[in-house]
């Protein structure tokens, strides 16, 4: 097997993130593959118990176990560092188990996160309910502001914990300013960047400490498999990250890495498209209902700092109506092309509802705090013909009385 292809790492670390997300990080053995190679196994053989001692005692380098290595996961790893620009990658079960570790192998009793109060629902479970519960307090704040991240910072305060565009309110958080005030107070900042992902947004070159990733979304792009990725610095990931993952385990699939490593060959192509698409749903329904918010669109009112710091406005926007849940659902009822589903960053467009499905779960007050209205609907645009997504949805906004 031979790491990088057997190329020269001088030459192609300078690659551009277009030919990264094809060729970064492959591994190739004796055959010459061509397609990644699938290391659907969990344990490895050792010529001799020599050999083994000095994989453990950590002498040689190698595989061991495959909740400790396994090559199509490293090669999932390395080819998202280098497309974030990070030194270092951990693949993970899940984008929940990412946020997750990426938390907890750094909290102790004792320690504060600041955190955005808009949130990904799972997200806002772990800084309204778990970390309390394990004595590490929370204080939730409008992320978009950029007064109350310095306004919240308590002298045990630890990590300030967002996702910019946030889900489902759309709202964008200055990563200079928020990444800039974190370095002036010793703070680690770990950023959810699911929505944009690498190709739109490196949250690193504003100076992120961590991003975390669910790798379901834009990067399977396919809606096929459950994953994620922690991206941090290497000292991050040795002394903070490594022992946690390594003894507990929320590590990502071979067959599932292997997806999403061919997902991300057409990360960029599908990224650009659908956000084209969004840009052209988005004007169309601006003018036909009530409210809209599209990082896209100069109505949403951080429409410059969104496009400042992403290359393009991303697939998924939200739009609220009148009506509350009764009219939104009657909306979601009369597609004939755009599917019910709670997903995100698929190929297909996607509507939901998030006040009874992904934010069902944080309960009335939160979704009210968040912004999360009754009326709300979430859409992700996906690369059908974007006048075929104009047809059904002015279809099934007058349906609904609009
Ligand atoms: C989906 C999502 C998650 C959780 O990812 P899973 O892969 O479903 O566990 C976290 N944050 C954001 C912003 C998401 O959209």
């Amino acid at each position: 097997m031979k790491r990088n292809a057997g190329l020269d790492r001088n030459i192609t670390k300078g690659w551009r993130p277009a030919t990264q997300a094809v060729r970064g990080g492959t591994w190739r053995s004796e055959h010459g593959e061509t397609s990644e190679a699938l290391f659907l196994t969990s344990g490895y053989t050792y010529d001799d118990a020599a050999t083994v001692a000095a994989r453990f005692s950590g002498e040689q380098t190698g595989m061991t176990y495959s909740r400790l290595q396994n090559p199509t996961v490293e090669m999932l790893e390395e080819r998202i560092a280098l497309l974030e620009g990070a030194e270092a990658c951990r693949a993970q079960a899940t984008g929940m188990a990412a946020m997750t570790t990426a938390l907890l192998c750094q909290l102790n009793s004792g320690d504060h996160v600041v955190a955005a109060k808009a949130a990904f629902g799972s997200c806002r479970w772990l800084t309204d309910n778990l970390l309390p519960r394990w004595g590490i307090t929370t204080t939730t704040i409008d992320a978009t502001d950029n007064a109350a991240w310095e306004a919240a910072i308590q002298p045990n305060t630890k990590v300030f914990f967002f996702e910019t565009p946030a889900n489902p309110t759309m709202g964008i958080v200055d990563l200079a300013y928020v990444c800039g005030l974190a370095k002036a107070h010793g703070i680690t900042t770990v950023v959810d960047n699911a929505f944009a992902t690498s190709a739109l947004q490196r949250p690193m070159d504003y100076g992120a400490d961590v991003v975390a990733y669910s790798a379901t979304k834009m990067m399977d792009g396919q809606g096929r498999v459950l994953a994620g990725a922690v991206c941090a610095s290497a000292k991050f990931m040795e002394e903070k990250l490594l022992p946690f993952q390594r003894n507990t385990g929320p590590n990502c699939a071979p067959f599932n890495a292997w997806v999403v490593l061919k997902g991300l060959e057409t990360l960029d192509l599908r990224i650009h498209r659908q956000s084209e698409n969004a840009l052209k749903v988005g004007r169309f329904m601006e003018g036909r209902v009530p409210r809209i918010l599209h990082p896209g669109l100069p109505s949403h009112p951080q429409h410059d700092l969104a496009m400042a710091q992403m290359k393009a406005c991303g697939p998924i926007f939200s739009f609220d109506v009148d009506g509350g849940r009764a009219q939104a659902h009657a909306i979601l009822d009369a597609l004939q092309l755009i599917d019910i589903s709670n997903n995100i960053g698929d190929s297909r467009s996607l509507m939901t509802h998030p006040a009874s499905t992904t934010h069902h779960g944080v309960g009335p007050d939160v979704r009210a705090d968040m912004g999360v209205g009754e009326g709300m609907i979430r859409i992700n645009v996906g690369l059908e013909d974007p006048d075929d997504l104009i047809e059904d949805l002015d279809r099934a906004l007058t349906a609904a009385g609009l």
